[in-house]
């Protein structure tokens, strides 16, 4: 499984947005795209006008996804091609389906600071699905999965800590959590608002599309 090992604040700045890579740090003063000297494109000619053309921008919208919910090409690709083959709206189809991988469920439920800690969580085999351990990120989940924490002291402490850590987190409606057993489930599926930073999904659609 290939993975981007490299900063996370130089793809935000690369896409010029806010891409909550970094659980908590990014919404201090700390981040880089709210510091104004660091909110330049990554590189030695970030400081230069960039680029236009709708190519560009295309690929930026494209990049900006993969890097949000951390997938890389191949992958994407997948997904795309299972949009496709969805009734209605491909755009919506793809964003759901990567809305409804496991690591972002997690990240979702607060059990987790980010998709990447969210993997690690899953991938260490601290979580389960209908009460089976899943230790693949990418698993998409349906309506009606009960998703838990394995029964053991150092995992729910883990998960415990990352709850209490920030108290006021609202979780979608798209998943009930029962905090006190640390259980949740997928109630419905995610809707195109439930995508927290601002996408062109059409855009993605024309250049994978090509
Ligand atoms: Fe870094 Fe800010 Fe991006 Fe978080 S949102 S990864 S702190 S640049």
């Amino acid at each position: 499984m290939g993975r981007y090992t490299g900063p996370s604040c130089r793809l935000c700045r690369r896409e010029g947005v806010k891409l909550f890579l970094k659980g908590l740090r990014c919404e201090t003063a700390k981040c880089q795209i709210e510091r104004r000297q660091r909110h330049l494109a990554p590189g030695m000619h970030g400081w230069r006008r960039p680029r236009r053309g709708e190519y560009l921008r295309r690929l930026r919208e494209k990049q900006k996804v993969k890097r949000y919910y951390g997938v890389l090409e191949r992958t994407f690709r997948r997904y795309f091609r299972l949009a496709t083959k969805r009734p209605g709206d491909t755009g919506k189809a793809l964003l759901e389906l990567l809305e409804r991988r496991l690591d972002n469920v997690v990240y979702k439920l607060n059990w987790a600071p980010s998709r990447k800690a969210a993997r690690q969580l899953i991938t260490h085999g601290h979580i389960r699905v209908n009460g089976r351990k899943v230790d693949v990120p990418s698993y998409i989940t349906k309506v009606g999965d009960r998703i838990s924490v394995k029964n053991r002291e150092s995992s729910i402490k883990r998960v415990r800590q990352q709850l209490d850590s920030n108290p006021g987190f609202v979780t979608q409606s798209w998943l009930q959590l029962d905090r006190a057993n640390l259980e949740a489930t997928v109630v419905g599926v995610p809707s195109r608002d439930d995508v927290q930073i601002p996408v062109e999904e059409q855009l993605i659609v024309e250049i994978c599309s090509r």
